[in-house]
């Protein structure tokens, strides 16, 4: 098992990486801590394939309720909060009791954003099952549910007390579903780490059918690198910006596109959006621009997406929260490994890169 340290300052938690160890679930929970009445929420998918036996092994230590929740990131959202604020008072979860968020980026985000309001705030561990969750989501507590159609729009931060990421569980996974989290792993190679750039070209497409030390080691790197990030910017106001890279346009193709591309899908076009704009203010030099795209080629990532408008796109990009006075702000690469936030963009340079993504 691998342990990753995040030491904030007051409210240090491990991440625990390895395969098979939600087997030992109950024990490294009732190690970090106190509460024994826990109210487990879990994505009914990840639940039917994985929770009977981590549901045995956790209630002999705990007092414990499962709420399902359907797959899908219309599940973000204050009803389905309401419902588990109602869970949370049937199972009469106090300020001593604990919220198990077991699921994907939907469940952990929507669990914990209940975790940090239910009663002021109770403790939160997260068993992230997707890809995504175990290298990004999981890890930094920001919490939110979406609102008014806009991603993530009302939220707070909400540390957990442990992350366990079993990498077990993600045997399970549609192939659509490893990709979609893969693009978070190149995103943090383009940000922060060359040589874990160079290891997935060098695996490329080998990557969808990773070995399980492999997998273990790839959660490790990305979770080291999101840990030293966080303790440095917890609430994002500067160096946390950069976890943004390829997500400005990401998540205008997210919420644009209403379902039809999973999120590391559109992170993947925001990512090719962002390197074509670092090599159009000549920061980044062509052939690492054409690195990313090939890399992206090789698992399989989209490289443009039809089904919108390069106006539709422009307009949800103006709702980002990092817009300040109507302008867009984009991290971006001035090589692979290593990024910033850029001075702002012409709104005409921007426009020519959306309609190079929508169109054929
Ligand atoms: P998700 O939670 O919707 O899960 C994707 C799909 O995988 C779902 O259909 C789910 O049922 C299925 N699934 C989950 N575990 C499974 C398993 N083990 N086996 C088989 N199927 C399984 O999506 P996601 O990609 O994990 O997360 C996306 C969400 O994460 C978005 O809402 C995004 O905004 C959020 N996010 C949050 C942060 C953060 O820092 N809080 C960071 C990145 C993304």
């Amino acid at each position: 098992m691998t342990r990753v340290r995040v030491p904030l300052p007051g409210r240090r938690y491990d991440v625990l990486i390895g395969a098979g160890i939600g087997a030992a679930a109950a024990g490294s929970i009732a190690a970090a801590i106190s509460a024994r009445r826990l109210l487990i929420v879990a994505d009914a998918r990840a639940w039917e394939h994985h929770g009977p036996p981590l549901h045995r092994t956790l209630r002999r230590t705990f007092d414990t309720a499962v709420v399902t929740v359907p797959p899908g990131e219309s599940s973000k959202t204050l009803r389905s909060a309401e419902r588990l604020f109602a869970a949370c008072r049937d199972h009469r979860l106090g300020r001593d009791g604990a919220v198990l968020a077991f699921g994907g980026g939907v469940v952990g985000d929507l669990a914990g954003f209940v975790a940090a309001t239910w009663q002021r705030g109770v403790d939160l561990v997260m068993l992230p099952t997707t890809l995504l969750a175990q290298v990004d989501s999981s890890v930094g507590g920001k919490v939110a549910v979406n609102v008014a159609g806009i991603k993530n729009l009302v939220g707070t931060f909400h540390q957990p007390r442990l992350v366990l990421a079993d990498t077990d569980w993600l045997t399970t996974l549609s192939p659509r579903e490893r990709r979609s989290g893969l693009a978070e792993v190149v995103k943090y190679g383009m940000i922060a780490d060359r040589h874990l750039f160079e290891r997935l070209e060098r695996a490329g497409g080998g990557l969808l059918a990773a070995s399980p030390e492999e997998l273990v080691a790839i959660v490790a790197g990305c979770v080291r690198i999101k840990s030293a990030i966080v303790v440095r910017d917890e609430k994002d106001e500067n160096r946390r910006l950069l976890l943004n890279y390829g997500h400005t346009i990401g998540h205008a193709f997210e919420a644009a596109a209403r379902g039809r591309l999973r999120h590391g899908e559109a992170v993947a076009l925001g990512m090719r959006g962002a390197a074509r704009l670092a090599e159009g203010i000549g920061w980044l030099d062509p052939a690492s621009r054409r690195r990313q795209d090939h890399l992206l080629d090789s698992l399989g990532l989209p490289n443009r997406f039809l089904g919108v408008g390069p106006a539709e796109l422009e307009a949800k990009i103006l709702q980002d929260k990092k817009v300040r006075d109507r302008k867009p702000r984009f991290v971006l690469t001035r090589s692979i490994g290593s990024a910033s936030v850029a001075p702002p963009i012409a709104a005409s340079r921007v426009r020519r890169v959306l309609a190079d993504l929508t169109s054929s």
